[in-house]
């Protein structure tokens, strides 16, 4: 059983290199954006009350990420382990999680800030499955298509010039104090985020000690 966070600014490749771990582990990935952007895909009450939050670039309210979390975790269908992408970004959710999980390793994907604007805003996503997409590193085979189901690919709503400013704001106000609590508890494993995915996950195995990344065509 293996238990992972994977942290870093917006655009570090936290999805990218969460979802080839626990591919290969075998490993439940829990997305706390994704989930909340299903809600507002699907106009539930969560997605009304998080969708202005959201496309400000703002971080949601600590009690309902951690309820959403919890009620994620309680499913125990990670038999294996899970990766969880971001969270915590708060000292109260780091410290409501620890409570509750031991956790193998944080991932910390180290990106500078100079970087992200370039990767965020190349950053594209299917409307209709999610698949994402970047216009520097992983373009679609025929542009603005998703190879996966046709759907359009957009850009997310928070991934503008404003809402930026205020994620990496909010990335350094509050979930920077989040990495020194795990630094604490000394699972923390510095990566450098800016070689290409395959370079950054084989980096990511070396550090934690598992075995090494063989892409696969799928
Ligand atoms: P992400 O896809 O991880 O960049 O998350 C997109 C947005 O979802 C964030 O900018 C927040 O508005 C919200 N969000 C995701 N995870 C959290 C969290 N752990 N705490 C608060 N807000 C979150």
């Amino acid at each position: 059983m293996r238990k992972y966070v994977i942290m870093g600014v917006p655009g570090s490749g936290k999805s990218t290199q969460a979802a080839m771990l626990a591919r290969d582990l075998d490993l439940v990935r829990i997305t706390v954006g994704d989930i909340f952007r299903w809600h507002v895909q699907q106009r539930t009450k969560i997605g009304a009350h998080v969708r202005r939050t959201m496309a400000a670039g703002k971080l949601v309210d600590d009690d309902l990420v951690e309820s959403i979390v919890q009620e994620r975790l309680q499913l125990h269908d990670w038999n294996y382990g899970f990766i969880i992408d971001g969270f915590p970004r708060s000292r109260d959710q780091a410290e409501f999680f620890l409570e509750s999980y031991d956790i193998d390793a944080v991932i910390y994907l180290d990106l500078p800030d100079s970087d992200v604007r370039r990767r965020v805003l190349a950053r594209r996503l299917c409307a209709r499955c999610g698949m994402d997409y970047n216009l520097i590193a992983d373009r679609p085979t025929v542009e603005g298509r998703c190879d996966v189901c046709g759907g359009d690919l957009v850009p997310r709503a928070d991934d503008t010039e404003e809402a930026l400013v205020v994620r990496l704001r909010e990335y350094h106000d509050k979930t920077d104090p989040v990495l020194e609590i795990f630094r604490r508890k000394e699972c923390v494993v510095v990566i450098d985020a800016r070689p290409d995915e395959v370079t950054v996950q084989q980096e990511i195995r070396r550090q934690l000690g598992l075995p090494e990344y063989v892409a696969k065509d799928d």
